[in-house]
Formats: structure tokens, C-alpha cells, sequence
């Protein structure tokens, strides 16, 4: 979210540009295998996940609308049908991953999960004025399954109020790695997200809850975020005997911890301003 964030910062009073669509974001990346039966079918920023079972395919992350033939051409080029998606699954209520779910809907007929947290904001997103499809709702702890692949949604409020990170198991070369798709612990533009009461509560609970996750493959839903490029790029030139490069435990601690600092420096710029302003809008710990 770097890019946009930092254009919206100079405009915190104007929710809309939350709307509009960085550049390149929704430019088209090689899709890939990224371990046992799950790929990578997102754009270069946007990250969307097929993960491929006998009984059809579970995609997550529709994106924006307008990523949609994007991620389609990806799934297609991976030589599969994205017609045999059956089920959609969201991370949080923001319109990069979660516009697209309609356009899905209408080519796919796949059953569309949202968090139960999220959902009325999720069903604000309506690309064309079409009704945001909506079949399944979860909550902390409950999974999802589909021939054999079972993700298990886990509640990591702060960059939303119902953001959801999915954890499975992958397996490779008989072994098993604890796979997590982070929601986001994005909160370094704290003036952009929704700033619903006990949010800075809500996000220093999550960074809590960050670390306990045995984290092995790391992934999230930016590119960016899980430094998904580079690890491809490893990917290609993995020789035998070299592990995953997506096998990633330190890294995802890591993350966490720059995330963090982030987020406090972003409240602590907020607490100054807000001192400044009397207790004006967007003061402290209040909200
Ligand atoms: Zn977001």
C-alpha cells in the first residue's frame, strides 16, 4: 500500500482516494508454483493464491475489479480453468482485495467467504452499482475446506476490524511447513484506515498475536509485504537440495517487527499532532 498511502497522506480528509488505483499495481506478474498444491496467480503488488485440489480450486484475494482478467490470465496460463474456482476467500475490506469478488462470482458461480467482522463494509464495494456477493460468512478459528486443503481463519483486527489472515499446511520433500497469508499489520498511514474506537488497542493485541504463529512459509497479501519478487526469483534458481526461498520464519518475524515500530511511530506523530490541535480530531489513544 506504500505508494498510494503516501499520495492519500497529503489528503487525509478525502476517503476517496482509498478508491483509486495506484500505478502498476495491477500489472501482470509470472504466475507461479510456490509449494505443494498452492500458486501464485496475483498481480505484481496485489497478491491472490490458487490453491488447486481434486475437488476444484480456492482463490483468495479477488483484488480490484479491474485485476480480475489479470488474475484469470494467470490461472489460465498455469493451465488451469477459472472456472473450476469454487470457492473465493477475502482478507479484509479494503477494494484491493476484495472489488473484484463480484466479476469472480459471475465467471466462476464460486462460493464467496468474507469475515463476519468485515462483512458490511466488504459489501460497500459495489464496481457498476453490482450487489457485492456474499455466501459464507467466518469467524476466528473456523475453516474452510475443500478436497483435502483446510485454511483456518485467524481475527488480526487493526488494519481493519475483521482482518483475516488464513494459516494451512504445505508439504514438500516430506516435510511439513506451517504455512500463514498475513492479513496486513499495515498502520503506517493510520489517517487512511477506518479508525473505529479501540483500534490502537485492537492492532497492539494483533502484534501480540503476530508472534505466536510458528510461521515457516510467509505470505501476505502485498507482494511487497512478504517480499514475494525476490523470492520467486530465488525460486527459479533453486538448485537441488536448496530450500523454499519462501520457507521464510525469520523474515516473518522480522516483518512483524518493522510493522510495529511503524505503527507506533505513525500513533506518536498522530499523539503530537492531535496535542497540537487541543485534542482535536484524530488525537491519541481515545480513538
Ligand atoms: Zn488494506
Amino acid at each position: 500500500m506504500r505508494k498510494f498511502l503516501l499520495f492519500s497522506a497529503t489528503l487525509p480528509l478525502f476517503p476517496i482516494v482509498m478508491f483509486s488505483q495506484p500505478k502498476g499495481w495491477n500489472d501482470a506478474f509470472p504466475p507461479f508454483r510456490i509449494m505443494d498444491n498452492l500458486y501464485y496467480v496475483g498481480t505484481k503488488e496485489l497478491a491472490s493464491y490458487l490453491f488447486v485440489t481434486p475437488q476444484g480450486n480456492i482463490l483468495m484475494n479477488s483484488d480490484y475489479e479491474s485485476s480480475v482478467p489479470v488474475i484469470k490470465a494467470s490461472v489460465e496460463k498455469l493451465g488451469f480453468k477459472f472456472s473450476e474456482v469454487k470457492i473465493l476467500i477475502a482478507g479484509h475490506a479494503h477494494p484491493d482485495h476484495v472489488e473484484g469478488d463480484a466479476m469472480v462470482k459471475e465467471l466462476t458461480g464460486a462460493q464467496v467467504v468474507v469475515g463476519r467482522i468485515d462483512a458490511d463494509k466488504t459489501r460497500e464495494f459495489r464496481p457498476g452499482g453490482k450487489e457485492h456477493p456474499i455466501d459464507r460468512l467466518v469467524d476466528e478459528g473456523e475453516t474452510v475446506s475443500l478436497g483435502g486443503t483446510t485454511l483456518t481463519a485467524h481475527l488480526m483486527p487493526g488494519h481493519t476490524r475483521g482482518c483475516l489472515a488464513w494459516s494451512t499446511t504445505l508439504k514438500e520433500n516430506g516435510k511439513s511447513y506451517y504455512t500463514f497469508i498475513e492479513c496486513s499489520l499495515n498502520g503506517q498511514f493510520l489517517q487512511v484506515l477506518d479508525n473505529y474506537p479501540g483500534m490502537i488497542d485492537d492492532f497492539r493485541a494483533t502484534f501480540k498475536k503476530a508472534r505466536t504463529f510458528p510461521v515457516e512459509v510467509f505470505l501476505s497479501s502485498h507482494a511487497s509485504f512478504c517480499d514475494l519478487a525476490a523470492k520467486y526469483e530465488k525460486l527459479q534458481k533453486r538448485g537441488p537440495g536448496d530450500l523454499n526461498p519462501f520457507v521464510d520464519p525469520e523474515g516473518y518475524k522480522a516483518h512483524v517487527e518493522q510493522y510495529e515500530k511503524s505503527f507506533e511511530a505513525a500513533v506518536a506523530r498522530r499523539e503530537t499532532e492531535g496535542a497540537g490541535k487541543a485534542g482535536g480530531r484524530g488525537a491519541g489513544k481515545s480513538q
